[in-house]
């Protein structure tokens, strides 16, 4: 059996790449032709900045010694809990960008960089490497300072379907957020026919995997970020679900991305979450400071909620704009 799995592409006719996997070997080729996808899927985003600088050399910064330019203006939230990406305000919109570097080691770096790792087995035998090795991304997005939340949108489970195309609210395909340790996020989305939980297979120990152009991300939980937040003396544990506090990223729109805990390392209110995990509240530091007003979040936290498993990124784009 060789089922074709859609998921990292989009289903227009910019598509022009499929992936064909082998069910039992998890071997995964890639047939490319005509314009290069600048993402998991659909077209290159301009808007998004996508692309590649051939000028720095992928995998050689860790934590400690990646490069980063923070503005005087940006704010403390940013500014406290960002690593490795460069922030700057402009208007009314913050301005963060990223090479999408993991800082760290990974099997997807390729044997020839001082960040290569082996891949890990450990997990069983039904994880496998794609193809693919990281290259080093060109991404920005502009995300309002004070993002508006879009009107008449209620999340609810008939908008959370994990299939791409079926809302005009889903984020796009590609590059849709970044992380506090500069990795790039992408939503949770396949099309027809796929299935992320497949995808799962080809993470590394990071749940990371890169896709053909090499841009690496994240459509899940990872210990990644919160090896920031341990950096930052804010945990020890990093393991998701673990930490004191949780906190992944931002998508394009000013949507946060966290886990178990809130930024305080208070565990939220379960009730009342939308059906994505999401809810808007001050975003309170674990000195009592707001860093952010009644922002819109969503909490990922599988292990210790069974009665809110979500464990991906989220599929709906709460806030107006994603540029
Ligand atoms: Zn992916
Ligand atoms: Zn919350």
């Amino acid at each position: 059996m060789l089922p074709i799995f859609w998921h990292d592409l989009g289903q227009t006719a910019d598509t022009r790449c499929m992936r064909i996997q082998h069910a039992l070997v998890g071997l995964m080729l890639c047939a490319c032709s005509g314009t290069p996808t600048g993402a998991d899927g659909g077209s290159a985003d301009a808007s998004a900045d996508v692309g590649a600088e051939a000028s720095v050399d992928a995998g050689t910064s860790l934590l400690d010694t990646c490069s980063a330019t923070v503005g005087a203006t940006v704010p403390a939230f940013y500014k406290t809990y960002f690593r490795c990406t460069d922030l700057s305000v402009n208007g009314s919109n913050l301005v963060i960008s990223t090479k999408g570097q993991p800082p760290y080691k990974t099997y997807y770096y390729g044997p020839a960089s001082t960040n290569y790792a082996s891949f890990d087995t450990s997990r069983g035998n039904q994880y496998s490497p794609n193809p693919n090795t990281i290259k080093v991304q060109s991404v920005t997005f502009n995300v309002p300072l004070t993002p508006t939340a879009k009107s008449n949108l209620t999340i609810t489970s008939g908008l959370i379907d994990g299939v791409v195309g079926t809302s005009s609210q889903e984020y796009k395909m590609g590059s849709a957020g970044v992380a506090i340790n500069s990795v790039i996020m992408f939503n949770p989305l396949a099309a027809p026919g796929d299935d992320i939980e497949n995808e799962k297979y080809t993470f590394d120990d990071y749940n990371g995997h890169p896709e053909m152009t090499g841009n690496y991300h994240y459509h899940t939980t990872t210990k990644g970020p919160l090896q920031v937040l341990s950096k930052l003396g804010f945990t020890t544990a990093t393991e998701p679900g673990t930490a004191t506090i949780e906190l992944y990223g931002m998508m394009c729109d000013g949507t946060l991305v966290m886990g178990c805990t809130e930024l305080s390392g208070a565990t939220p209110i379960l009730t009342g979450f939308d059906a994505q995990n999401g809810h808007a509240h001050d975003i309170i530091d674990n000195n009592n400071q707001t860093l952010l007003t009644n922002r819109y979040h969503v909490h990922l936290c599988p292990t210790k909620w069974t009665s809110n498993p979500r464990k991906f990124t989220p599929e709906i784009q709460y806030y107006t704009t994603c540029n």
